[in-house]
């Protein structure tokens, strides 16, 4: 189970390059909407993992989209700058 901490999450990109099985992507790489408007959409996700410089701007956030892909490594949770990453197996 992995969890982001939105509130704290700043955008950062750390996690998203950090893990070696691509588990994160950008929230709203696929639907480029404001937060707001994605509040009970889904995605699907593309694949798209892309570095620091394709968050849509430092309202987006890192999703862990393909939570099932985890390996926990924890270098995720090791890189996030306000520790708003925690990992559990389950
Ligand atoms: S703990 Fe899981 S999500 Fe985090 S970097 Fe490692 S494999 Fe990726």
């Amino acid at each position: 189970m992995i969890a982001v901490d939105w509130d704290s999450c700043y955008a950062d990109g750390a996690c998203i390059e950090a893990c070696p099985t691509q588990v994160f992507q950008w929230y709203r790489t696929e639907q480029d909407v404001p937060a707001i408007e994605m509040a009970n959409a889904t995605s699907e996700g593309t694949g798209e993992n892309s570095m620091k410089d394709a968050r849509k701007d430092y309202t987006d956030k890192s999703d862990p989209i393909r939570e099932h892909d985890c390996t926990w490594c924890m270098a995720c949770v090791s890189v996030c700058p306000p520790q708003a990453i925690k990992v559990r197996s389950v």
